[in-house]
């Protein structure tokens, strides 16, 4: 990338197309002013092409090329690797990745919780959930900036008549939830209370600032360096978590994209497919597999095979 020094890291794709929208909107304006040749600027000024969609968009050719769509999951090592003893050093970090594991919750939504939207126990007054489940509900007053990302139909918090948080995206909780939940809450919550005077679950337990509301750069601090005292080699985010949650999910629902997007509030079906793919189905599988053992080529040594779990 020409603007940037050689010690300045490189920058990531969405952070490079906001500079080729900064660069082009300088360029257009010099056009604007006369002060640049036009056939230097041309080139910028594409015509507006129509997506697959039927909208129109405006192409920058600053812009870097769009990556694939795949996702960067967290694999099962990493996780193991985590949990080691003395890598997530509170009760509180075992409870978010525990959180962010189970659920694939998004960092923002996980933040933003406050402790009328846990609803963890069976039976619930609220009367939306049998068992025990949260509602990430939208807000923009939480004092830590954290943001669920709603759709669009969902987002206001609603209340019932007896005043408990409903709708939203309701998202089933595991026990190792709950039980992470609790221990953090009786260990670390608990000690600092005195100081906190907002609703939010997820506190600084120490430090500087005891009980201020936990921001997502605290998350994707706490899991860097936890990623390296584990020695890791690639950076774990809290969006890998969501990740590998909905993939499992998507292979444990036999690739029912409709079931995964509800669960994991996506508005569109298509958006778990766009995601994971929707060709990857156990069927195919089983279809590999047969056609893997009608081949006429001698079988492997069985010590060669890897050990499959
Ligand atoms: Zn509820």
């Amino acid at each position: 990338m020409p603007w940037r020094r050689a010690d300045q890291r490189p920058l990531g794709a969405s952070s490079a197309c906001n500079v080729a929208t900064v660069v082009k909107a300088f360029y257009m304006s010099l056009l604007k002013s006369g002060k640049v040749r036009e056939d230097l600027v041309c080139r910028l000024d594409a015509p507006a092409s129509r997506t697959q969609r039927g909208t129109f968009v405006q192409r920058n050719p600053l812009a870097p090329k769009r990556t694939s769509r795949r996702p960067r999951v967290v694999t099962d090592a990493t996780v193991q690797a985590l949990f080691e003893p003395g890598i997530l050093r509170s009760a509180r970090d075992v409870m978010i990745v525990t959180w962010l594991h189970d659920t694939g919750i998004r960092v923002g939504g996980l933040c933003g919780l406050r402790f009328t939207d846990l609803h963890l126990v069976a039976d619930h007054p609220c009367g939306q959930h049998r068992y025990p489940h949260i509602h990430v509900v939208g807000r923009n007053d939480n004092p830590n900036g954290a943001r669920a990302k709603i759709p669009g139909a969902l987002s206001r918090v609603q209340r019932s008549p007896e005043g408990h948080v409903i709708d939203g995206v309701i998202r089933a909780v595991s026990d190792d939830m709950i039980s992470t939940f609790h221990a953090y809450l009786l260990d670390e919550y608990r000690p600092v209370q005195h100081f906190i005077g907002h609703q939010q679950a997820l506190v600084h337990t120490g430090g500087r600032t005891p009980g201020a509301a936990l921001t997502t750069a605290g998350v994707r601090g706490m899991l860097r360096r936890a990623g390296e005292r584990a020695a890791l080699s690639t950076r774990v985010t809290p969006h890998a978590f969501r990740h590998k949650a909905a993939s499992d999910f998507y292979a444990a629902t036999d690739f029912n994209a409709e079931e995964v997007a509800e669960e994991f509030g996506w508005s569109r079906p298509e958006m778990v497919t766009e995601l994971y793919g929707k060709s990857a189905s156990s069927s195919v599988l089983v279809h590999l597999g047969r056609h893997w053992a009608a081949t006429a080529r001698p079988s492997t040594e069985r010590d060669l095979v890897p050990d499959r779990k």
